[in-house]
């Protein structure tokens, strides 16, 4: 197979004009995703870079300016793509990488194409810059990160470090090669070979980009279909998506699973005294309090209005009830500042356990919202245990369709 390696070169400059222009359409609706644009603008600068190189040193390696503004260009592209990356990770920029990169890329190439002009040199000293600005972009990739996000990460990163490796056997090859031998255009197999592969790689780095961009724009919606709005507590949905896996968990495990429903008391009286937004205010600070009460991996969802349920793995009613207890004091303790007041509010939970009420989801929550019930009927600002009530599991049954749900209210 013949390649030729102007044909390619101008085959990659076409390539990554495509490229960045399908990032910047693929980052347009990207809402407050960061770095897909630098993404976009590497790939002009690719394209750009590897144009002046081809164009203006035809047909002999003459024009020295061409060739440091070329280099140059691909230098900033890759400095982008760091850039680009971190700013995708972290939401924030890495300019100095990118003048860096731009500086050193430069000064080399300044160096070895108008001030001391070797073709050879500035070959390897290039492919050595720009194998370390694609070794940091692996590294920047190839952590551990939670999937789906991970599959795109290290197929990126992966595809760096092949980068990598072309860039470092590229060097290898012309330094091996007999002194005078080596320019760019020559036939020998370094050149067609290594722009061929690196051809190959740079459109899996971008298509690398894109199945990052996608897997975090699902990440968000699946984000934004599982939470509360106001409140950033689980929805309902997403509690019952968890009281599945926790079920067969239970199966694997034998472990207990309790549950909390809170309750808000007299919370249309808040309402109507302070108005909504005061309200709102105190559903916030309820999820903020309740989320710095429970472990990492118990789940808190908003049940409905200002009813809320809390799964506790692996925990039992006594342990659960000790959580109550320091939630329901908590905010109890709570107040918010208002111009010439200051609000308090108390909460009413019910606990039970999967011991008692069985693991089907809505026999634990029926157990949970009697015994919440209960503690409204006793006074509200306390908890109560499902298995004080003295209820078995088939009479909690028979409540649901009798006594008066609070969840109901
Ligand atoms: P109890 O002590 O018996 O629980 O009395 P309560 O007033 O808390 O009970 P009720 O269920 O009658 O009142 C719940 C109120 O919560 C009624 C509803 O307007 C209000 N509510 C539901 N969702 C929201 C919300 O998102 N924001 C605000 N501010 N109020 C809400
Ligand atoms: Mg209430
Ligand atoms: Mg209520």
């Amino acid at each position: 197979m013949g390649l030729d390696i102007r044909t390619i070169m101008v085959m990659i400059a076409m390539m990554t004009l495509m490229f960045g222009v399908l990032l910047e359409l693929a980052g347009l609706h990207a809402g407050n995703i960061r770095g897909v644009r630098q993404w976009a603008v590497a790939n002009l600068c690719f394209s750009l870079g590897l144009s002046l190189a081809y164009f203006f040193t035809l047909p002999t390696a003459g024009h020295g300016w061409a060739v440091v503004a070329g280099a140059t260009l691909v230098g900033m592209g890759i400095g982008l793509q760091f850039s680009g990356i971190q700013a995708f990770k972290e939401t924030r920029n890495y300019w100095p990488v990118v003048v860096l990169m731009v500086g050193l890329v430069f000064i080399m190439n300044l160096w070895f194409a108008v001030i001391r002009p070797d073709v050879a040199a500035r070959a390897i000293a290039n492919s050595l810059l720009f194998a370390i600005g694609y070794a940091a972009c692996a590294r920047a990739l190839l952590i551990s990160i939670e999937p789906p996000l991970r599959t795109a990460y290290w197929f990126t990163g992966l595809c760096f470090a092949l980068l990598v490796l072309v860039m470092l056997a590229r060097a290898a090859m012309i330094w091996i090669s007999p002194p005078g031998s080596y320019w760019l255009y020559a036939d020998m197999p370094v050149n067609p070979t290594s722009f061929f592969i690196a051809c190959i790689v740079l459109l899996c780095v971008t298509f690398g980009f894109v199945l990052m961009l996608n897997y975090r724009l699902f990440m968000d919606i699946q984000k934004l279909a599982s939470r509360d709005v106001l409140t950033g507590a689980f929805n309902r949905r997403r509690l019952q998506e968890e009281a599945v896996r926790q079920r067969a968990r239970w199966l694997r495990t034998g472990e207990p699973l309790s549950i909390m429903m809170l309750d808000v008391d007299h919370f249309k009286s808040i309402n109507d005294r302070y108005g909504h937004p005061i309200g709102d205010e105190v559903l916030r600070r309820l999820v903020a309090i309740a989320q710095t009460s429970i472990r990492p991996d118990d789940h808190l969802a908003r049940y409905g209005g200002e009813e809320f349920c809390i799964l506790l793995p692996s925990t039992t009613e006594q342990a659960a009830l000790n959580v109550a207890e320091r939630l329901r004091a908590n905010y109890a303790a709570m107040t918010i500042d208002l111009t010439d007041q200051t609000l308090n509010s108390t909460i009413s939970i019910g606990v039970a356990d999967s011991t008692q009420a069985g693991f089907e989801f809505t026999a634990l929550v029926a157990a949970a919202d009697a015994a919440l019930y209960r503690a409204k009927q006793q006074g509200r600002n306390r908890v109560v245990a499902y298995s004080s009530m003295h209820l078995s599991h088939a009479s909690v049954a028979v409540d649901l369709g009798t006594a008066p749900s609070v969840l109901a209210g």
